[in-house]
């Protein structure tokens, strides 16, 4: 730390990202990329002559993809903003809306909600989950804060259905609800269905886990119009040109080809569903799982053995330091052929009977 960080700062805990190792070829299953790459439409718009025009600036509203967006959607483009990935949006939103009234969260989530709080100095509270790590949702019904929901959520998986949302966003009129949908494509039901209705509702998407596209960083977000023109306000008081001329191009390209990954995301849940029922064999226990992710842990195994081991054997999970879900691992959805390395691996470690083997 230099002298000349502010002191505001000193105490921030910054956000870890998943670990890009270099020292051998990994197979990553670590931090819920896509295994696809973007469709062939994405790859033709990135042409040479769209490459060639990078020296200007991208159209800071970037006014075709919104279209695109509030076509797909069926909603207007005064309710689509676009950002720099859902970390970028989710940066805007704290800055808008969260301080003084504070946030609350599960305490159980995605690790950058806490994150923001302390950075943008808003006071939050972390709501436990159920002991089966489900969302109770008594517990956000009339909370008078803010309220980020990840749905489902991460990294256990497990997703709200849109009844219970409804409730939460009704129980709570002068707050805003923030879904954030990273993981919708897998197995759950999306909020922007409840947008008109609801005032409070902001619903947040990425293209970087069902749209192939975590490396080009694009994500938006649905709501009425006079909560777009808030998240708006950050973004053009902060980055207007927050999403690049190929990322603009790429993300338009992606909605014309919805059928490869509508097609995508069939395979990679058909996947889940055969990794769930082999770690089951193996005696592991996983929570119902609605991502592009499993979570699971073995009896008798501590997460951070199984953790070390599986990156000895070239396979990268995440496993989280964290209380109550340290034995955890959260083991992304690759290909079949991926998915079959890790089981294997796994079964070297374990045994294939599922018991620990005989050192
Ligand atoms: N929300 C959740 C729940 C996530 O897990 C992630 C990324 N892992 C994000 C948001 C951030 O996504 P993006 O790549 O769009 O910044």
């Amino acid at each position: 730390m230099s002298k000349f960080l502010s002191s505001r700062h000193a105490g921030l805990n910054e956000y870890v990202p998943g670990e890009q190792p270099s020292d051998m070829q990994y197979i990553k299953l670590n931090t819920n990329e896509s295994p696809y790459p973007p469709s062939p439409g994405v790859l033709s718009a990135l042409s040479e002559a769209e490459i060639s025009k990078l020296n200007l600036y991208p159209n800071p509203d970037g006014t075709r993809l919104i279209e695109k967006l509030a076509e797909t959607y069926g909603v207007g483009p005064e309710n689509v903003v676009i950002g720099n990935g859902s970390d970028e949006l989710l940066a805007f939103a704290f800055m808008a809306f969260c301080d003084p009234v504070g946030v609350c969260f599960p305490n159980i989530t995605y690790g950058f909600y806490p994150v923001y709080a302390q950075l943008f100095g808003v006071s939050y509270r972390q709501i436990p989950l159920a002991e089966d790590f489900t969302v109770r949702v008594e517990d956000y019904i009339g909370v008078n804060r803010h309220v980020i929901l990840a749905n489902p959520n991460a990294p256990t998986g497990i997703a709200l259905t849109l009844a219970d949302i409804r409730r939460i966003a009704e129980s709570n009129p002068d707050n805003v609800v923030l879904i954030d949908e990273a993981y919708v494509d897998f197995g759950a039901e999306s909020a922007i269905a409840l947008v008109r209705e609801h005032e409070n509702l902001l619903v947040m998407h990425t293209y970087s886990k069902a749209r192939s596209m975590a490396g080009a960083r694009l994500a938006y977000a649905i709501a009425q119009k006079t909560l777009i023109e808030d998240l708006n306000k950050m973004k053009y008081s902060f980055n207007p040109y927050n999403v690049n001329r190929l990322t603009q191009l790429a993300g338009h390209a992606a909605l014309c080809d919805a059928e490869y990954y509508t097609a995508n995301c069939r395979n990679i849940i058909r996947t889940r569903e055969y990794t769930e029922q082999k770690l089951q064999d193996l005696g592991f226990e996983l929570t119902d799982s609605k991502a592009n992710f499993v979570f699971a842990k073995k009896p008798g195994f501590s997460g951070r053995e199984l953790y070390l081991a599986l990156k000895q054997k070239g396979i990268l999970v995440r496993q989280f330091n964290d209380g109550r879900i340290s034995d955890y691992l959260r083991i992304s959805i690759g290909t079949r052929e991926q998915m079959d390395a890790c089981i294997t691996a796994i079964e070297s470690i374990v045994g294939d009977d599922g018991n620990r083997p005989e050192y």
